[in-house]
């Protein structure tokens, strides 16, 4: 096989298909099919999530992206097994006794639409987004081609390895929500080495970065409000002002105390309330975030907002709902699998030089599936895998060197061929 030519085509192909988390039906459709013709053993639907833990999922949403997916031709057989949740883990049992070594790639894309700029590569090269306002801008159809390709790797190797390998193709990566579901399956529980990237990042074409910092741990949390409504002159004393309430939740949420240990953030991105002009609000919604650069940090955030928007809720006698719609924590890289990433990233051609902690600032669900499996007794390891990029991630200009990719695929390779050699 052609890695090289493969990762690009396959990379395409799923540039032109992007779907929003959850939603990833003809993405998932695609790999499962990969992954059935070489012939490794795929959890699918609920057998790789654990329904318990699964966030952020609107169900609309997952509908209409069935929908699409059966219009595009993908096939009833495997929409059943995907069973409106998307994603999967896939295992391959080497027949010999040896390490389970998992390795993680998010298959989710951006809610934006692509630019039509005529200098931009999938423009050029006709291979853009076939779905309005959604686009690969984070470079996770790279981690797809990646991962699908370590795939065919494996089976074409099988010969040289020992122990089990396991993909996870994980769904719902932007707002952190799925994550902590495929964490919950178990299907990771016996793993001994967790491995995962992130292409481009802060990272130029040939550098690779072993401990990324400034990878913030979150919470993201819907709040709604429900009042009473009323005559606002007649008997607003019957009234119950949700619209009120959520004003002086969001000023209050803004002001909360941050930590002394370090850096805390909280936004509110949305607030939405009210019926009408002459009727006492009922409703309100809003949507927030805390970050952390800790895991206490920012389980003080999320304590603190709880604690205002359940005691405004008190001070104007409306109920309050809070539902948790996506989580992440902080990395934990371990330094012996690290030191291996990095001995093998140099000796990959198209890497150029390895360095340590540079600073990301954003948040990944990886730490989640890394916590499972060190909370089991395993080893994992994040790092950043350089590719020039056009624009910055989740911009509609963003594209990256697809030289990126083969330097990743390397990597992961190199690293079964270490930990997992016969
Ligand atoms: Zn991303």
């Amino acid at each position: 096989m052609n890695y090289k030519k493969n990762l690009v085509t396959l990379r395409r192909e799923l540039h032109q298909i992007p779907e929003m988390g959850w939603g990833e039906f003809k993405t998932t459709a695609k790999i499962i099919s990969i992954l059935d013709n070489l012939g490794w053993k795929v959890y699918t639907g609920l057998q790789q999530v654990g329904i318990e833990r699964v966030m952020g999922r609107n169900i609309e949403f997952v509908e209409k992206s069935i929908k699409r997916a059966r219009e595009s031709g993908v096939s009833e057989e495997i929409l059943e097994r995907i069973q409106g949740y998307t994603g999967c883990i896939a295992e391959f049992d080497t027949g010999r006794e040896g390490p389970v070594t998992a390795l993680r790639f998010d298959i989710d894309c951006v809610g934006v639409e692509e630019t039509d700029s005529p200098e931009h590569l999938p423009n050029k090269e006709n291979f853009r987004s076939c779905h309005p306002e959604a686009m690969h801008s984070c470079g996770h159809d790279g981690h797809t081609s990646v991962g699908l390709n370590v795939a065919q790797w494996v089976i074409e190797n099988k010969e040289q390895l020992k122990g089990t390998i396991k993909l996870i193709f994980q769904p719902a990566e932007e707002g952190v929500r799925g994550g902590a579901a495929q964490a919950a399956s178990g299907l990771l529980d016996n793993v001994n080495y967790l491995l995962g990237a992130h292409l481009a990042m802060m990272c130029p074409t040939g550098e690779v970065c072993l401990y990324p910092t400034g990878l913030l741990s979150t919470t993201k949390l819907d709040v709604r409000l429900k009042g009473a409504p009323a005559h606002p002159t007649m008997s607003p004393h019957l009234g119950r002002n949700a619209l009120a309430c959520a004003c002086t939740t969001v000023s209050e949420l803004l002001g909360m105390a941050r930590h002394g240990k370090g850096l805390g953030c909280i936004n509110v991105g949305l607030m939405q309330a009210g019926e009408c002009r002459n009727v006492i609000p009922v409703h309100a919604t809003i949507q927030m975030e805390v970050r952390g650069e800790t895991d206490e940090i920012n389980n003080f955030m999320v304590e603190q907002a709880c604690r205002i928007v359940k005691g405004t809720a008190l001070a104007y006698d409306v109920a309050y709902e809070i539902e948790k719609v996506g989580e992440g924590g902080e990395l934990r890289n371990d330094p012996e699998l690290a030191q291996l990433v990095g001995e093998i990233a140099k000796d990959v051609p198209s890497c150029d030089h390895v360095v340590e902690r540079k600073k990301i600032g954003c948040s990944e669900d990886f730490t989640l599936l890394a916590s499972r499996v060190r909370a089991h007794g395993g080893k994992t390891e994040f790092f950043v895998v350089g590719a020039d990029r056009t624009a910055a991630h989740h911009q509609r200009e963003f594209d990256f060197d697809e030289k990126g990719m083969e330097t990743a695929f390397d990597i992961f390779t190199g690293c079964l061929l270490k930990l997992n050699k016969k």
